[in-house]
């Protein structure tokens, strides 16, 4: 079935904004919300006092990134502990807020996210356009399993609104009811979906213990938008398009924290993230030291979420490594673009370098025979001298794991200019979790 797929953006005027326009706004944004937190909010007050910083020392968007102080989860932990759900950043009555979530943190102390009408409003703006931009039109068969994240269904709902799919949530938590999810596509037969890489990958793993073709499971389908745990690859993307046999897949992103959302465009060539409601800045995720946000750079990404009154978040550490392209996209969005390769407590050092998982699997991806990146890392150290992987290649490719050995081992030390060690292994003695390989076995922690 063929859908009229129009224009290509859902707000040409926002989403092609001159990046200098783009940058007034956001200054402009950036202060009415620092004043708001700072007038309202117990933690930003004592935060800012104790850096001797106040809002009116923030004249320039410069003075955001190197000024602002920064804070991270662990630093409101104590507020939360003492009683308060929103941990000090609530910063309208709590009747204001029209929607609430809850996340069971690592520590067991849920984390709050709320929202203010207008809050809702602007997310379900932004989901509109991400929507638009991964190709869903009105009348598609649109399945997502268990609606991803919980705080960010206010958004989905709000585009399934606007744009008029034929929406279906399928299963409660995916991956865990798979599936569900499976029979769901079954019946409803989708001409879009978007689900977690881990649920696409456990997808493809039910399909093939039922006996059915991973083409004929997705005989409607044209597009897919995954991502979230691992960032899209090219050869990731063509797996995908392969297996499933579909038109394009593309690879969102964003953070709780923040309460940011971002997705790439037909391009790929990293996600877009909506300027005009977000800022971005990097920090080293060691130091805090303020990296300037240039093209291909990386660092941790830090947010100021520049709608959220409800619960504002003013330079929130995102924990995500990732790198920037600020310059305008091939599809003539002028949003930043940022890549997401890794959570930051993934960094390994390796010869003094930092190395992610994701550098990793895109050498590995350059060779035919191990072009599906089965690998995990043994993390044996904190200051490593070489990296060791165990990883699985394709037998039918090569009779001779010597020399492929030695060939990934050159190319590693080429890209990346570190040494390796490889261990060739079944790929069953792999260490998976939600259907995903884990790509750090970490050794240190026995
Ligand atoms: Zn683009």
């Amino acid at each position: 079935m063929e859908f009229e797929m129009g224009r290509e953006y859902w707000n040409p005027k926002v989403e092609t904004m001159k990046q200098a326009e783009i940058k007034e706004l956001q200054l402009k944004k950036a202060k009415s919300i620092i004043a708001h937190a700072y007038t309202n909010s117990p933690f930003y007050r004592e935060l800012w006092k104790k850096a001797g910083v106040t809002p009116e020392d923030i004249k320039t968007l410069d003075d955001l990134a190197k000024r602002a102080p920064i804070f991270r989860k662990d630093d409101i932990r104590d507020r939360m502990e003492k009683g308060d759900p929103f941990g000090g950043l609530l910063s309208v009555p709590m009747s204001h807020l029209v929607a609430c979530f809850a996340s069971t943190g690592t520590t067991g102390v849920p984390t709050f996210y709320g929202y203010t009408k207008d809050q809702a409003e602007n997310m379900a703006i932004a989901e509109t356009r991400i929507a638009w931009m991964v190709k869903l039109r009105p009348g598609m068969r649109y399945v997502v399993p268990g609606g991803p994240w919980h705080w960010h269904s206010v958004a989905l709902f709000g585009a399934w609104r606007r744009i008029s799919p034929r929406f279906y949530i399928a299963g409660m938590v995916a991956p865990i009811t798979i599936g569900h999810t499976f029979d769901a596509i079954v019946k409803f037969k989708p001409h879009h979906i978007f689900a977690a890489l881990d649920v696409a990958f456990g997808l493809n793993e039910e399909a093939h213990k039922r006996g059915i073709e991973t083409t004929e499971l997705f005989s409607d389908l044209l597009y897919a938008r995954t991502g979230h745990g691992e960032p899209m690859t090219r050869a990731l993307f063509d797996f995908f398009k392969d297996k499933w046999g579909i038109r394009d897949a593309f690879d969102g992103g964003g953070i709780g924290e923040g309460m940011m959302v971002c997705c790439d465009c037909y391009a790929h060539a990293g996600q877009h993230m909506w300027e005009d409601l977000w800022h971005i800045d990097l920090v080293d995720p060691d130091t805090d030291e303020n990296i300037s946000v240039k093209t291909g750079e990386r660092g941790e990404y830090v947010v100021t979420n520049l709608h959220a009154t409800g619960i504002p978040y003013v330079r929130c550490a995102s924990e995500d490594y990732c790198e920037v392209y600020p310059e305008p996209c091939e599809c003539g969005r002028t949003h930043i673009r940022m890549k997401i390769t890794s959570r930051t407590g993934w960094i390994l050092d390796i010869g003094g370098k930092r190395i992610t998982p994701y550098d990793i699997r895109l050498v590995m991806e350059m060779h035919p025979e191990t072009r599906e990146a089965a690998f995990t890392i043994d993390k044996y150290a904190k200051k490593m001298d070489k990296v060791k992987i165990r990883a699985a290649y394709d037998k039918k490719i090569t009779k001779d794991p010597e020399e492929l050995k030695a060939r990934v081992q050159k190319s590693i030390k080429d890209k990346l200019g570190i040494d390796s060690e490889i261990t060739w292994v079944d790929y069953s003695q792999l260490p998976v979790m939600m259907h995903k390989i884990m790509r750090i076995t970490d050794l240190t922690k026995a």
